[in-house]
Parts: C-alpha cells; sequence; structure tokens
C-alpha cells in the first residue's frame, strides 16, 4: 500500500489537523461558554492570547509523532490500527477504547503527578498552571517539554493495543471534549451525573477546576481510580457562577 504523502508531508499535515481542531473545537466551546456563562472571561483576554499561542504549539509537538506514525500505518503496515471491523470481535471495540483511556490515564497520573515536584513543575508544567483560572483556550497550552510527554502516548498505544480506527477516533474525541470541558470554568455534565456515582469514578471540569485551585492533588485525566488509589484525591470543586465571575469558592487552599 502506498502512502499519498511523504513523510514531512504526513507531519506537517496532522500538525495542520491537531492546531485546527483545537481552532474549531475550543473556539466552539468558548462561544458556548459566552452563550451560557457570560462574562466568565472577560478581562482574560491576554490570558487566552497566552494559551492559544502554547497550545498551537503544542499542536506542531503533538502532530509530528501523529503524522510520523500515520504515514507509517499507511506506508508500511505498522502498528495494531486496523480498518476491518471483522479482524476482532465486536465486543472487543469499546473494551479497545477503554484499554486506551486507562493506559492515558495511568500515563497522564504519574507524569503529572511527577511535575508538580518543584522543580520539575518549574521546568515543564507552570505554564500550565499559568492559567489562573483556566479557560477552554487552556486545553493544550503547556510548555513543550510537557507537550512531549503528551504527545508519544496515542502514537506508543498504537503500537501495542490493537484499535478499529474509528474506535481510536472515538479516543481522540473524549480526549479532545475532556481535555477542553475540563479547563473552561463551569460544568457541562449535570449535577447528578457529577455528584453521583459516574462522578464518584470518572473527571470532569468539577474535579479538576479543584487541581488548579489546589495546585496539588486531582491529578488525574479521566478516572479517579489513581488519585483515590494513592491518597491524592481532594474530591470536588465548586464553581461559583452567583456573580457570573470565575470564583472557585474553595479557592483559599491556592495559597
Ligand atoms: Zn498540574
Ligand atoms: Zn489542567
Amino acid at each position: 500500500m502506498g502512502s499519498a504523502l511523504p513523510l514531512w508531508g504526513s507531519a506537517l499535515a496532522m500538525t495542520i489537523i491537531v492546531g485546527g481542531r483545537y481552532l474549531l473545537t475550543s473556539g466552539a466551546f468558548a462561544a458556548i461558554t459566552h452563550a451560557v456563562r457570560p462574562g466568565l472571561y472577560a478581562g482574560m483576554e491576554r490570558q487566552i492570547r497566552r494559551e492559544i499561542g502554547w497550545s498551537l504549539a503544542s499542536a506542531a509537538i503533538y502532530g509530528i509523532p501523529a503524522g510520523i506514525v500515520a504515514w507509517g500505518w499507511q506506508a508500511d503496515g505498522w502498528t495494531q490500527i486496523y480498518s476491518d471491523i471483522h479482524a476482532y470481535s465486536l465486543w472487543y471495540l469499546p473494551l479497545s477504547v477503554l484499554l486506551y483511556l486507562i493506559a492515558h490515564d495511568t500515563w497522564f497520573y504519574w507524569t503529572h503527578r511527577a511535575m508538580h515536584a518543584p522543580r520539575l513543575f518549574r521546568i515543564m508544567h507552570a505554564v500550565h498552571h499559568e492559567s489562573r483560572p483556566p479557560t477552554a483556550w487552556a486545553a493544550m497550552s503547556f510548555h513543550p517539554w510537557e507537550a512531549i510527554t503528551g504527545a508519544i502516548v496515542i502514537p506508543a498505544l498504537v503500537f501495542l493495543i490493537p484499535i478499529h480506527v474509528a474506535a481510536l477516533g472515538l479516543v481522540l474525541t473524549i480526549m479532545t471534549i475532556m481535555g477542553i470541558g475540563n479547563h473552561m470554568g463551569w460544568e457541562m455534565f449535570p449535577r447528578a451525573f457529577v455528584h453521583g456515582i459516574f462522578g464518584r469514578a470518572l473527571i470532569t471540569a468539577t474535579h479538576h477546576q479543584k487541581h488548579h485551585d489546589a495546585y496539588r492533588g486531582n491529578y488525574g485525566l479521566y478516572f479517579r481510580f489513581w488519585d483515590r488509589l494513592c491518597g491524592t484525591d481532594l474530591g470536588l470543586g465548586r464553581f461559583d457562577a452567583a456573580d457570573g465571575q470565575r470564583r472557585a469558592v474553595d479557592r483559599g487552599a491556592r495559597k
């Protein structure tokens, strides 16, 4: 099977796709935020410009390994990505999505927690926490060193865990939506979901907001499993939407 694009073309195309996906999805969520929480991002224009700048740099760091792997998949049959839906049992489709989310969450928890050690924090992770509080544009606002740790996960997993190309698309969609949703300053899931049985296991904005308020704990990405197991779960944060301003109630923990 020949590839339509040379290697560098694939890396460039993927960078444009990742950057374009970021601008479209973060832009859409920022517009929704403007509609449902008017004024939430008022006065944050400088921070948002910075978030967009770091995020577009991250797009290249994410796009290059993804483009190389996509090229190798097309040109040379690299990876365990399959396109014949019957290559594995149908029950494996949801299982493969879950395996990817668990693997990504595990990698994220431990690298994120390591980056909160003072030295690594300054070098790698301070950029992400400069957003106070983050906005819908902060989903990929990472220092390049941190972006590298995030960019290699899925390109590595596709060599290890078989996945149908559409299931991989679902994983990337979940990654994108949760990455933005967890930073946009309000909770998009219903209260009964967040404070019910699902919220005890899954991470949404209410949980991650508390990480940004407290500067520690709540290190997970999708699941509260590792935080709970390791005693780093701080519980859910709260959004005080009463005055239309972005003010987490328990901000005192930040100091
Ligand atoms: Zn952090
Ligand atoms: Zn964050």
